[in-house]
Formats: structure tokens, C-alpha cells, sequence
């Protein structure tokens, strides 16, 4: 699913393509469109006064609620046991209950863990957040309800790091599903220098392998940061095939 907009490096031109063309043409995927979320999604998330702030620039709410419906829709994917990947933007990490910045408008993880519990599909996640920046909003929403683990893996380089993911993984309790903030800014050749392509490859497998052995196969992730436009697609599709399973 995806949606297009505005003007900060998170939403700006060019940036979705690269994904979109990579995994149009890859046939094992189907690229569905959402439908944006309703008020009363969003508002188990967020106070009014941010809803109705997000709402005075028209252009801006009509792109947060379809990304907040996105997330909603993988999310229910996801409760089928079949992964889903969220092509959605504007990101969402950064978005607390009451405040936003970062690019970041309506938190779309937490819109669509709150949906899935209120529609009695789940009761707890592992929230595995790989953006290079913490997703402060994710753990101002969610990190007080102890059925909701937050982590944000470090380390430096992918053996560190996916050393790290694993060891958060499994200390985790059992949860219902799993879910990523999938940011890409830890990529070599992006703001955090840090991971190479298949060190995403390789968080889409543990994923995959934490979703069967512990949840049913319930996973999915939406995408939050990235900034190199033309790797951002193929490090996507390795991270999805590792998702998959591949
Ligand atoms: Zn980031």
C-alpha cells in the first residue's frame, strides 16, 4: 500500500519509487491500496488537540489518516499469519499522544496495535523498532503497558547489531505479534552508515522465525526512516524476503 506527499525528507518526491517499482515488478508481491483511517482509530492513539491540529492542513490529514489506515491494514494482514509490509508515509515513531516532529504526524504503529487489540485480534506485541532514531512516540503511546515490548536494537555493524535484535528477541515474553518500525537510515550509505543490505535481509528473518515459533506467523512492519532514495527500494525487498521467510 502506499500513499505519496509533501516536502520533508521523509515525504519528498522520489522517495517511495524505488520501492514501489522494485516490488511491482517482483511477482511474488501485490501491492493493495488502504483506506484512510476513521477519527476514532486515530484517537485511540492521539489526543483530539493533536487530531484536529493535523487536520487544519488539509493536504497533510488526508496523507496521515491513509497512512494511519495503511498500518491498520497490514496489521490485519498480519493477524492472518501472512506477512505485510506498510509502504506508507508520513512515518510515524516520532509521534507521541499529544506532540509530533520528526516528520512524524499520527503514529501509525501504535494506530494499528491499539485497532487490533480493540477488535479482540490481539492482546500483546514485540515492537521491534530498527530505525537509526528511537521511536520516541512509539514508548510515549505504548511503553507503560507492560504487554507491549519496545526495542530499538544498537550496535556497530550488522554482526553487533543483529546480535543485538536477536538477544532482545529472545528475552522477549510471548506475545500475540510482532510488528517493526522499519526505518533504513541505519544503511551504510545512509545518515547512520551502520548496516549493509543484508543485514536487513537478516532482521526479516529473525522476525520471521520469532513469528513462527512464537505468535502464529503474525508479523508485519511499516516503513518510518530511510533517506537514500535509490538503495531505500532494494534494501525494502531484502528485508521483506527475509519477512517472508526467503
Ligand atoms: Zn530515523
Amino acid at each position: 500500500m502506499l500513499n505519496r506527499y509533501d516536502s520533508t525528507p521523509a515525504g519528498a518526491p522520489g522517495r517511495l519509487e524505488s520501492a514501489v517499482e522494485t516490488l511491482r515488478k517482483h511477482s511474488d508481491y501485490t501491492l493493495i491500496e488502504q483506506k484512510p483511517a476513521t477519527d476514532e482509530q486515530v484517537l485511540r492513539a492521539h489526543t483530539q488537540n493533536l487530531v484536529e491540529g493535523v487536520k487544519r492542513d488539509s493536504h497533510l490529514s488526508k496523507m496521515a489518516f491513509l497512512a494511519a489506515g495503511g498500518a491498520i491494514l497490514a496489521g490485519e494482514i498480519a493477524t492472518k499469519g501472512e506477512p505485510a509490509f506498510g509502504l506508507i508515509r508520513p512515518p510515524g515513531h516520532h509521534a507521541s499522544m499529544d506532540s509530533h516532529w520528526g516528520f512524524c504526524y499520527f503514529n501509525n504503529i501504535s494506530v494499528s496495535l491499539l485497532h487490533l487489540r480493540a477488535m479482540g485480534l490481539i492482546d500483546s506485541a514485540f515492537i521491534l523498532d530498527f530505525d537509526l532514531h528511537e521511536g520516541d512516540g512509539n514508548i510515549n503511546i505504548l511503553g507503560d503497558d507492560k504487554r507491549f515490548v519496545i526495542y530499538n536494537p544498537d550496535g556497530d555493524g550488522d554482526k553487533r547489531y543483529l546480535a543485538d535484535a536477536k538477544r532482545a528477541l529472545d528475552e522477549s515474553p510471548d506475545v500475540d505479534i510482532i510488528v517493526a518500525s522499519a526505518g533504513f537510515d541505519q544503511y551504510i550509505d545512509d545518515w547512520g552508515s551502520n548496516l549493509s543490505t543484508d543485514a536487513f535481509h537478516r532482521l526479516g528473518l529473525l522476525m520471521n522465525d520469532f513469528a513462527q515459533e512464537r505468535c502464529d506467523g503474525r508479523r508485519y512492519a511499516l516503513l518510518e526512516g530511510g533517506y537514500n532514495y535509490k538503495d531505500l527500494g532494494k534494501n525494502i525487498l531484502a528485508f521483506c524476503e527475509g519477512l517472508r521467510g526467503k
